[in-house]
């Protein structure tokens, strides 16, 4: 349904022509190509006049006809009430706001031509805020283009804009014909004639083949902006393939020699660490870390910097595989970062790591916003110094005091949480020009065709195996209503030893509402669990505090906790073993998958309880039904990607690629797999047969973005 339209009775007088133009840039809308590439959300039919009698109820109509009555009524709200006669029937216009010149042009006996949503309604045919001029003018000889706006930009000034951006743009086509042919396009959908058809389709085209993009120029659209995309990754690929990153290698004797091992430099310290914690890790690799393993050792051995994705689902061991990559780049001589998103999962890995690494005789610095200045200016130095081998922390790793002695590696755990800015920034702690090789790692699987589109220019390692020994989880579907039940089961969880996870919702729109379902919850389980200790954390809570209720929990003193969303995607406590999802209906599949991989840790029996409650409907959507179905029926990361993308599109899954605005606006590449197979076999081709015209295709859709995909 379409909303008032700005250009109605109801706008304000046009305000200064700041306003606009401000909207225009937080739009993107800066050069004229972009103004050009800001394609209609839907089209308006101004093309002919409809008689009142032929309207029906729900569609968008345009009128000529007198005002017959017209009348300002001040009982109730205040508002203009006009009919309008056709000689066919008559309609009831209504204005909410409205200034008198605008009720003058209403005055009874003028002829207008209206256009607006028809309503039914008891007092009959009705429109709300329609849009009105005098009647008889020309008629539009095209669909009139609605575009996507924001407050502040009319769509009457961003029309104009666009329609002077189409003039201005330059758009000689970048892609020869040959390739275009390939896909069926006629060279009469150039880009210039395409564009100028979508912002002004002639009224003889189906509005389907524009709704469904399906028309030959919404298809020269798609591929040229996934042409773009692939171009565009391609690019980023070659340039790092020319950069330099250290080879980490141990048979460089001399390598081995600078680290700063003091005395201790005897054979046992020669023997690598990586083999050395190996030997001493309390498990056995699984066969698919083992793979990924010599997947990443093999790129820290070249001299081109790594550019990895490792993807594990929840759970299946990606920590011992960073530690393993950190060994290797310390074998060499060199210092390897770890940064995680938040201060409680830098927490886990640093305890882990140190768990691990500090019998071996490494040294792990660690770096917080929340620290302490002298411990603070002491890891500083441990960094410059090149005394701490591995570094662990949140975002403080990137800030311009950070030293490095000599970082060669630096891994980025959740990477999805990460600004692109972020990791910008941390390729800029070069050593002599050297980059550091980037490991990012993931527990939001990309599904296959996701992974060829947006992330062409990584390399994905994939662990697809879980460690042994761990008990499927049992997914329930539960209402609400049945809450009383699920304390129970919490009770008896607790007899038995075990932990449990309380989610609540994040409501994305307002954080205190948010906090005041966890606060409720909490003070509810609290009443309901005499002498258990529940605990709180939520995302607004200081630091120090959240480390405290942390604490308790990872120690296992505390029996429940009750959090806002998943503040902490990655914690691992083995001993949790049921995890409550509360209105499990407001999360996305990706993520409630997640959550779940708290539990199933241990060798326990694990539960997660879905917990969905209908509010005052009857019954859940079909979409939230579905994606609580698609949970209780699969455990698997790389299924329920694939399910999420069927549900929700690939958003999702970019995280902060977003930023980078690397999300295709028109093409979809689930629909559009054909192109998308197409841009990526043209690309190199584009690349070594015809550069120039690469680089303008390159610039012309990306602009100066181009350069924060590289990142
Ligand atoms: P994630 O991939 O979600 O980050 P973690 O690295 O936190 O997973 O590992 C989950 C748990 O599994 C940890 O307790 C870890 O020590 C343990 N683990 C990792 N690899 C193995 C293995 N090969 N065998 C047994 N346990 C393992
Ligand atoms: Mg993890």
């Amino acid at each position: 349904m379409p909303k008032p339209s700005v250009t109605s009775a109801a706008a304000p007088p046009s305000k200064p022509l700041s306003g606009p133009q401000k909207a225009l840039r937080k739009l993107g809308l800066d050069r004229p190509i972009d103004l050009a590439l800001h394609l209609p959300l839907r089209y308006e039919d101004e093309t002919r006049l409809v008689k009142l009698r032929d309207v029906r109820e729900g569609e968008l109509a345009q009128v000529e006809g007198t005002v017959r009555h017209s009348e300002v009524r001040i009982t109730g709200s205040r508002q203009l009430l006009v009919t309008l006669d056709d000689g066919t029937g008559t309609c009831l216009l209504r204005f909410f706001t409205f200034y008198p010149s605008q009720q003058k042009a209403l005055a009874v006996g003028n002829q207008i031509r209206v256009r607006g949503e028809i309503r039914g309604g008891f007092a009959g045919l009705t429109m709300m805020h329609p849009t009105f001029k005098a009647a008889g003018g020309p008629l539009a000889t095209a669909l009139t283009p609605v575009y996507p706006t924001v407050a502040g930009l009319p769509q009457a000034y961003l029309r104009r804009a666009v329609d002077a951006g189409l003039a201005r743009a330059e758009l000689v086509d970048t892609i020869p014909s040959v390739y275009l042919s390939q896909i069926g396009l006629q060279p009469k959908w150039n880009m210039r004639q395409s564009l100028s058809f979508l912002h002004h389709p002639t009224p003889d085209v189906t509005l389907a083949a524009l709704q469904d993009h399906s028309h030959p120029a919404w298809q020269r659209l798609k591929a040229e902006e996934l042409l773009a995309q692939q171009l565009s990754q391609l690019q980023a690929k070659r340039e790092r393939a020319v950069l330099r990153a250290p080879a980490l290698t141990t048979d460089d004797a001399l390598a081995v020699s600078s680290l700063p091992q003091g005395e201790d430099s005897g054979p046992r310290a020669r023997q690598p660490l990586y083999e050395r914690l190996l030997a001493t890790l309390p498990f056995a690799l699984t066969g698919a870390q083992r793979r990924v393993c010599e997947e990443i050792t093999h790129d820290l051995q070249q001299t081109v910097p790594m550019h990895r994705l490792l993807q594990g689902d929840v759970g299946s061991g990606k920590t011992v595989v960073a530690a393993l990559a950190a060994a290797v780049c310390i074998d060499a001589g060199w210092q390897c970062a770890l940064m995680a998103p938040t201060e409680i999962l830098a927490t886990q890995h640093f305890a882990k790591l140190v768990g691990w690494l500090h019998p071996l005789g490494i040294t792990v610095a660690w770096l917080t916003g929340s620290q302490k200045a002298k411990e603070r200016r002491e890891m500083l130095a441990l960094i410059a110094s090149g005394q701490a081998q591995l570094v662990v922390g949140t975002h403080a790793i990137i800030q311009d005091k950070v030293q490095f002695h000599r970082l060669a590696l630096a891994i980025i755990d959740e990477q999805h949480r990460f600004g692109v800015a972020q990791r910008l920034a941390l390729r800029g702690k070069l050593v002599d020009a050297l980059e550091p090789h980037l490991l990012m790692m993931t527990a939001t699987p990309i599904p296959r065709t996701l992974a060829m589109s947006y992330y062409a220019d990584l390399d994905v390692s994939t662990i697809d195996e879980l460690p042994p020994g761990r008990t499927p989880i049992i997914t329930k579907v539960v209402n609400d209503a049945r809450r009383d039940e699920v304390v129970a089961r919490i009770r008896g969880q607790i007899a038995e030893g075990r932990q449990i996870y309380w989610v609540c919702p994040l409501i994305e729109e307002s954080e205190a509402l948010d906090l005041r379902n966890a606060t409720e919850t909490h003070a509810q389980l609290s009443a309901a669990l005499p002498g258990v200790m529940v605990g709180l954390l939520h995302s607004r809570m200081p630091v120090a505090e959240k480390r405290a209720v942390m604490s308790l929990f990872t120690g296992g003193q505390m029996a429940v906790l009750v959090s806002t969303t998943v503040i902490e995607v990655g914690v691992d406590v083995p001993n949790a073993s049921l995890m409550v999802i509360e209105h499990a209906e407001r999360f996305g599949l990706s993520q409630l998958h997640q959550l779940r991989g708290r539990v199933g840790r241990g060798a326990a029996a694990s539960a997660c309880v879905l917990l969905y409650s209908t509010g005052d409907a009857p019954r859940l959507s079909e979409t939230a039904r579905e994606r609580l179905r698609a949970m209780a029926e699969s455990n698997d990361g790389f299924e329920i990607a694939r399910r999420d993308l069927e549900i929700r599109g690939p958003g999702e899954f970019m995280g902060a690629r977003q930023s980078g605005a690397a999300l295709l606006r028109f093409a979809d590449v689930v629909a559009d797999a054909g192109l998308l197979a197409w841009a990526r076999e043209l690309a190199p081709v584009m690349l070594d047969q015809h550069p120039a015209l690469a680089q303008q295709h390159v610039l012309r859709w990306l602009g100066g973005k181009a350069e924060f995909l590289k990142a």
